[in-house]
Order: C-alpha cells, then structure tokens, then sequence
C-alpha cells in the first residue's frame, strides 16, 4: 500500500516549524510535524533547521534493517512516512520536498537539472532574513536544482569533504538552515543492489554521519530550537541482474520514512 500523505505536504511544515511564510504555491503543511513542533517547542518556533538528504534509502529498507539506522533511530523520535513524487527520481523529488509542490509545478518531471523558478524554501527563507547555505557533491540535484539564490552553496568533489564542511558550518553557529546531501547509498545501491553488503554499508554510513551532525547540533546550537531531519528523496527497487533501480510508480520507489527531532534551546 502507498502511504497516504504526499512528500508536497514537508515544505509548508518546515516553513511553520521556523515560523515564516511558506513558499507560494505549497501544499498545505503536515499536520503531524507541524504537531510535533509545537509540542516539543511548548507554541515556540524553531530558528534553526538542519537537512540531511540521503538519496534513495527505501522505507523497506529502513525497516528490514532496523540495526543498521540505530544511530539515527535513537536520536530522532518523529517518524514521518511520505509517498513521495512520480517519476520518482532525484531531482524530480528533492524539487517537491523543497517547493512543496508538485513536479507539473515545479516543471521538473524526469531526470534532469535546470534550476528551478518556483517559490522554495529557501527563498522563504532568505525573505524571512534567514541565512541558508546547502552542502553537496558536484553535479548532483541538489548542487544544481536550487542555484542562483542569495545564499551560500558548498560543493565538493567527495563526500568526506561535504561531510567535514557540513560538520564546519555547525560548529561555525552562522546558517539558520543547512541542507547538506549524500548520494552513497544511492550509488551503491545502482551499482551493486539494494541490499548488497556494499549498499548497505553505506546506508549505514548515513545514519552514523547523520549521528554525528546530531552531536554537534546538540553541543553547538544549544542557543536555539532547532529542528533536525533525516530526509530522503525516494526509495529503491532491486531489478534483473540484481542491480537497483527507482522512478517507478511502486511502493518500494514511492514509499519513504522520514525522521525528525526538535532540540530545545537550553
Ligand atoms: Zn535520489
């Protein structure tokens, strides 16, 4: 079964979150994270957001592998499942995570890169006097999707370096919101299958670097609410030849969990 609530729904919900406009043309916003938010926050906002972006870690694989997300598990306590966008390919997705629309809107609608013109979150954002910066490998939608704003863009060749750069901008205390991407589970998981000892370890990769932002969000932004997610784009499938693949309207491609976490300031 799809799950019943569109990736569309994110972007107004993070706007809420942080208490500023949403993007013009955003769905409505998630009513469970909007919830969460101002339980944790007691009607507060949170002034900090920080995005991680795995690309491609499927809901099944999230929970056929419990053990190895432990470190992201434990330190997040919202789970938000999403269906995300059809053709459930990168640019496509993270084009309606971060518009809140969908891709007929956003004119995004197969794998390709142009930048997109649509109100965003980061232009609510940066309209709102916020301070935005998005951490990436080359080439990747995420380096690309989202250029030409008034805000910093970090890209790098590796992901170590995105990594440590991203690690740098928290303990830096200067952005009110960081969207930092990881494509290594994405690119084993096409390489080797989903469920390769190769694609899995780097899934857990991610949930380990996602551990350790935490960390440093926790110890260096104790002046703020923030709010922390561990945000894919879309799912996976294994396919003949036992490679990976997505983009199909499929529950394994479409259906995603989300995890977030408020850190009060204290
Ligand atoms: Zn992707």
């Amino acid at each position: 079964m799809l799950n019943p609530i569109s990736l569309d729904t994110l972007c107004a919900a993070l706007a809420d979150a942080m208490g500023i406009d949403a993007p013009n043309q955003a769905a409505a916003p998630n009513e469970a994270l909007s919830a969460y938010v101002a339980e944790k926050l007691n009607g507060e906002r949170a002034d900090r957001l920080f995005m991680y972006n795995p690309d491609a870690i499927a809901q099944w694989v999230y929970e056929k592998y419990p053990q190895l997300f432990t470190e992201t598990t434990k330190r997040t306590d919202l789970s938000l499942p999403f269906c995300t966008v059809m053709p459930s390919v990168t640019p496509v997705c993270f084009g309606t995570m971060y518009t809140g629309v969908q891709p007929e809107v956003h004119g995004i609608r197969k794998y390709e890169k142009p930048v997109i013109k649509t109100d965003s979150l980061f232009d609510a954002m940066i309209r709102a006097g916020k301070k935005c910066a998005i951490v990436a490998e080359k080439d990747c939608s995420m380096a690309m999707i989202y250029l030409d704003r008034e805000m910093d863009y970090y890209i790098y060749e590796t992901i170590e370096e995105v990594n440590a750069k991203a690690c740098e901008l928290i303990i830096r205390d200067e952005y009110d919101f960081i969207a930092v991407y990881n494509g290594n589970y994405d690119s084993f998981m096409h390489r080797y299958a989903p469920e390769s000892i190769e694609a899995l370890g780097e899934a857990r990769a991610n949930s380990e670097i996602f551990a350790t932002f935490s960390v440093l969000i926790e110890r260096y932004w104790g002046k703020h609410n923030t709010l922390v997610g561990f945000a894919m784009d879309h799912g996976c499938h294994e396919i003949d030849g036992k490679l990976g693949s997505h983009g199909l309207d499929m529950e394994e491609d479409l259906n995603i969990v989300h995890r977030y976490r408020i850190y009060p300031k204290h």
